[in-house]
């Protein structure tokens, strides 16, 4: 018995629609690195090929050549991360230049090449993380000359606080982009993320770089999700026990039975990312009833309380599926349940799922 990972491409492809229509007349790229948040960016990137997207970000490059593989020629694929010149193995894929010595070794290989090599620029307005400084923007300025043999497809920039609207860093980032683009020869911007995209006109740009949204995050934590559940986790109970009062359950003792109670053993546990840290605080959904997680996440095997199932539910009984994940546990409640972002909930999703896509 295996836990099952559905993952519905065609919420996803949705998602991208519903981003498509808001970032109008500015276009949508589709965001897929860390293998697709965790789902897939194989088949992400297939059915966001095929719902229109043509435009796409990964974080390494080893990731950009598997994408090309899976979407063939055509689509634009960046690398968040860079590269050296000559990485890409001739599939075609685009370097985010990060900083100076980027900008230089792509000039340098543009020059050795007798040709344009075509890439992104990353300015810094806020992060401190990646992308070039104001210093080092205004020494581009005052030499263009450094960009020789660029072209120019992109710059972008990336937004610190955009979940949250009332920061006042956005709007400042915004202002920043601005300016700092002003210096530079013209090329289309790219600037909002997910919830950069419900922030307003100001963060609007030629193309938006949504992730999170994509695969079922809310771009605007703390207002209704305007987007589809895209992920549905589900883990089969090995066995069921009663225990009498006083028994305790897991690791560490950490919860003691308080009454008679059933206690349904479930296949699956912190090396599948269900995160130790849910310990004591998930909600698992059993034939449509929440049944609470109780004890420590074990490696393989996690336990809920399931003496409470109303009259008529169903017995519990071993192959019967907990639902981990999916509508009414979402990866942003398990988030918050563990103490951490959507985002890492899918991304630590682990690889002893049997993976099950629905089409597009
Ligand atoms: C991850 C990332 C995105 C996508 O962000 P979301 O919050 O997932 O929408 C966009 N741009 C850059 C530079 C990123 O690193």
């Amino acid at each position: 018995m295996q836990a099952v990972l559905t993952v519905d491409l065609g919420a996803i492809a949705a998602n991208w629609r519903l981003l498509r229509d808001r970032a109008a007349p500015g276009l949508v790229a589709g965001v897929v690195k860390a293998d697709g948040y965790g789902l897939g960016a194989g088949p992400v990137g297939r059915a966001l090929l095929e719902a229109g997207c043509r435009h796409f970000f990964v974080a390494h490059l080893a990731e950009g050549i598997a994408l090309r593989a899976a979407i063939g020629p055509g689509p634009m694929i960046a690398v968040l991360n860079g590269f050296a010149p000559g990485g890409d193995e001739g599939v075609g894929l685009l370097p985010v230049l990060n900083g100076p010595g980027d900008v230089a070794a792509w000039s340098a290989a543009a020059r050795a090449a007798g040709r344009r090599l075509p890439a992104l620029l990353h300015l810094d307005t806020g992060m401190a993380r990646l992308g070039l400084a104001e210093t080092e923007v205004a020494a581009l300025a005052e030499d263009p000359g450094r960009l020789a043999g660029i072209d120019l497809r992109w710059v972008m920039t990336h937004l610190a606080c955009a979940d949250e609207p009332a920061s006042p860093l956005n709007a400042a980032q915004a202002a920043r982009f601005a300016a700092l683009r002003a210096r530079l020869p013209a090329a289309p911007a790219s600037f909002a993320n997910s919830s950069g995209l419900f922030l307003g006109p100001a963060f609007a740009s030629d193309l938006a770089r949504p992730g999170c949204a994509l695969y079922g995050i809310n771009p605007t934590p703390g207002q209704p999700n305007p987007m589809r559940q895209a992920v549905r986790l589900e883990a089969p109970v090995l066995q069921v026990r009663e225990v009498p009062a006083g028994t305790p359950v897991g690791y560490g003792a950490t919860w003691t039975a308080p009454r008679t109670s059933r206690i349904a053993t479930v296949a699956a546990g912190y090396a599948d990312g269900y995160l130790r840290s849910l310990s004591g605080r998930a909600t698992g959904i059993l034939a449509g009833h929440p049944v609470p997680l109780v004890g420590r996440v074990s490696m393989d095997l996690i336990t809920f309380d399931v003496t409470d199932l109303p009259a008529g539910a169903p017995a519990v009984a071993p192959g019967a599926m907990v639902q981990l994940i999916g509508p009414g546990n979402t990866p942003d409640d398990v988030a918050a349940a563990a103490g951490t972002i959507g985002y890492e909930i899918l991304t630590s999703l682990g690889a002893r799922y049997r993976r099950e896509y629905r089409g597009a």
